[in-house]
């Protein structure tokens, strides 16, 4: 989950596209080189360093339970790392295991300290936002401990660039295994309840766009669309 819908993700982006050769190398043969001209082969398979972008299956399946025997994997270890990293690299405060191409049932959270001093007190206070630790659910399961909705703009990493208000319950309760495979429970409310909701949406295959009010969808840098006379744009990429 993004929190701050800000100007900074309007940077400057560096074009990237795929090249293929014009015409067969003496190795290939003529239909492996026409094929490679369109092939949809995957040469960047999961987990990605990048974020899911909304329009990809991955986000619109329910991700699976991890297995009790794959628990303890490496592969497991580096999935998780793989989403603390990316978490931490966007500089955002929720990231489920879909958002990096993987469908399993993973959620990391964490809210820094110095985020406040990022944000205005009042935007701090009215969210009921609060410092949250790096917390990894693995196979989480959320209830509803204060049924209050509350509504404020959130934004997605894999709706990049754009912003909308939605309804979030004030409390919840996550049970669930944590990095280590330990059982583990977590009372949350206000905005780190928000960011468990958000990101529990992402493994039932939902998106914020599913149940926002719809008539707050902004882009996150319009203003800076006019400004810039329209020289703007989105990175995918950090
Ligand atoms: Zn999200």
């Amino acid at each position: 989950m993004r929190l701050k819908p800000l100007m900074k993700v309007c940077q400057g982006i560096v074009g990237q596209s795929r090249s293929f050769g014009t015409s067969p190398a003496a190795s290939q043969t003529f239909r492996k080189w026409y094929q490679q001209l369109w092939t949809t082969e995957r040469t960047n398979l999961p987990p990605y360093n990048h974020f899911t972008q909304i329009g990809d299956p991955v986000l619109r399946q329910q991700a699976a339970v991890v297995p009790k025997e794959h628990l303890d994997s490496p592969e497991l270890k580096a999935i998780v790392e793989r989403m603390v990293k990316v978490l931490r690299k966007f500089d955002c405060v929720g990231i489920a295991a879909p958002q990096i191409g993987v469908s399993l049932r993973i959620i990391a959270m964490e809210f820094k300290g110095r985020i406040r001093k990022e944000l205005p007190e009042a935007v701090y206070q009215t969210r009921q936002m609060s410092e949250l630790p790096l917390t990894v659910f693995i196979n989480p399961v959320l209830t509803v401990t204060n049924y209050t909705k509350l509504k404020h703009p959130e934004g997605c990493m894999s709706v990049r660039g754009y912003s909308a208000e939605v309804e979030r319950f004030e409390g919840v309760k996550l049970t669930g295994l944590d990095q280590q495979g330990n059982q583990s429970e977590l009372a949350l409310s206000g905005w780190n309840a928000r960011i468990a909701q958000h990101e529990m949406d992402h493994l039932e295959g939902k998106l914020y766009t599913d149940h926002m009010d719809r008539s707050t969808f902004a882009c996150t840098c319009w203003e800076a669309v006019n400004t810039k006379s329209g020289r703007v744009e989105i990175p995918f990429y950090k």
